[in-house]
């Protein structure tokens, strides 16, 4: 039962319609860019949207908010779509500078005073927003109409803006004649360079930085450049190490290491890794790196069944090698390919080293297990998805550790490695704001 309260009234001969409508939230889902930020590869523009907060092609005047039934408010967008928002929710959320920091853009809302039957006043649609007065304290709320369109629940609407990153673009070894780069000068001294860096980090889960001082203090200085070094047990900050297992640990030898992910047995995984070579006398070592997320895509494809297994079945990792280290994860069993509740696959946690003894799988279990594994191991090992890069000195690397593999071949001679563990959270947030703006900030969270 529809009671109309208040709406837009205007005879719609006088409104001046625009020939075509396109509210500012639509064009969000288009993923072209205005901005110039100079970014290369040209298949990467692609990834930065289009935001505009500007109103002038907004058509609030045709919007409709009226009152439905008795805890309900509905936005009629236009003559197909409409959003129902539920009044308590729509309190709880008041978007007004009382109750929406717009600066902290921190909530001020006391959820606990808000009446279990909250009613609505007065219901408008005028250009600042859907305008709501509620009965119990005339308290005057205001929603952006982006902000509100860009949140609908009921239904969820397309075009919806949201934190998707950009979409990656796999790769295997091919990726060898054109991997992605920045420049040292660039990647310090210009917010351009900064950007296409984070950015091919996000694309590509990895980019090479070229022409990076030689020294540790240049290392530290580049990583610190995207986001904050993470602590572990190896390291406070940014570590160098030759194979001279100073950890009791494979990484610390000369030996070939396979293709793994770092930390598995984290309870938070290391979000992105650094390595630097800094010196090397000797033969072998080159450095592989492998596209987990294109692995898992082959698998999908040819072994359904195996990519399900290791997506389901969940194996106990550890790190215990010296004396005051035994670190396990919580929970203490995790999978090896970790999924969004929308299905998308957002992590690989795989080190087959650092796996504990299985003994939480049922016989069954235990031979699917064995099965997959040995599938998956095959297209991570493929001369089609390997990519190994000598690395020298100067070249230095970042990449995700929730995506790409990495591994080494082994070598003899002196070999000093620096690097550092980066925190994850900061990074991505330092590439969401090479996207989004304060004003733009707000609309979407
Ligand atoms: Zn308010």
């Amino acid at each position: 039962m529809w009671r109309t309260l208040a709406r837009n009234v205007r005879p719609s001969s006088l409104i001046s319609r625009p020939s075509k409508i396109t509210p500012a939230i639509t064009r969000l889902s288009q993923v072209t860019s205005q901005r110039s930020l100079n970014l290369a590869p040209a298949s990467l523009i692609g990834t930065f949207r289009e935001f505009s907060s500007s109103k002038a092609n907004y058509a609030w005047r045709n919007i409709e908010a009226q009152i439905n039934g008795t805890n309900q408010v509905q936005v009629q967008w236009d003559t197909d779509v409409s959003s129902s928002y539920q009044n308590v929710w729509l309190r709880d959320h008041c978007r007004c500078p009382k109750c929406f920091h717009p600066q902290t853009l921190q909530r001020l809302v006391n959820t606990f005073n808000i009446p279990k039957d909250i009613q609505s006043k007065s219901v408008q649609a005028t250009e600042k927003g859907l305008t709501i007065v509620w009965d119990n304290d005339d308290h005057e709320s205001v929603y952006d109409w982006d902000w509100l369109k860009n949140h609908s629940y009921n239904p969820p609407l397309k075009g919806k803006v949201d934190l998707t990153p950009p979409k990656p673009i796999l790769w295997g070894a091919e990726i060898a004649k054109n991997p992605p780069i920045v420049q040292y000068e660039e990647a310090m001294n210009t917010q351009a360079g900064l950007a296409k860096w984070l950015n091919n980090i996000e694309v590509y889960g990895f980019s090479f930085v070229d022409g990076v001082p030689i020294t540790l203090e240049a290392t530290e200085q580049l990583a610190r450049r995207i986001c904050f070094i993470r602590e572990s047990h190896y390291a406070a900050g940014i570590w160098d190490f030759t194979s001279n297992l100073a950890f009791a640990d494979t990484a610390y030898t000369d030996l070939a290491l396979n293709a793994h992910t770092d930390t598995t047995y984290f309870s938070d995984p290391v979000g992105l890794q650094m390595f630097h070579k800094l010196e090397f006398r000797g033969t072998g070592g080159e450095s592989l790196f492998v596209d987990g997320f294109k692995v898992a895509e082959n698998l999908k494809k040819k072994h359904p069944e195996a990519y399900e297994c290791l997506s389901t079945l969940k194996v106990p990792t550890h790190s215990a090698g010296d004396e005051k280290v035994m670190i396990v994860p919580t929970p203490r069993e995790q999978s090896i390919l970790n999924h969004l509740s929308d299905g998308t696959l957002y992590q690989v946690r795989y080190n087959n080293d650092d796996r504990s003894t299985l003994s939480n799988l049922s016989p069954e279990q235990v031979d699917q297990f064995y099965e997959a594994l040995r599938k998956w191991n095959t297209e991570l090992t493929s001369s089609e998805t390997e990519y190994w890069e000598a690395l020298e000195p100067g070249r230095a690397i970042v990449f995700d550790n929730w995506r790409v593999l990495h591994g080494r071949a082994s070598f003899t001679g002196h070999r000093r490695l620096s690097g550092a563990y980066l925190n994850r959270d900061d990074f991505l947030s330092r590439a969401r704001t090479t996207r989004f703006t304060h004003a733009e900030k707000a609309i979407i969270l």
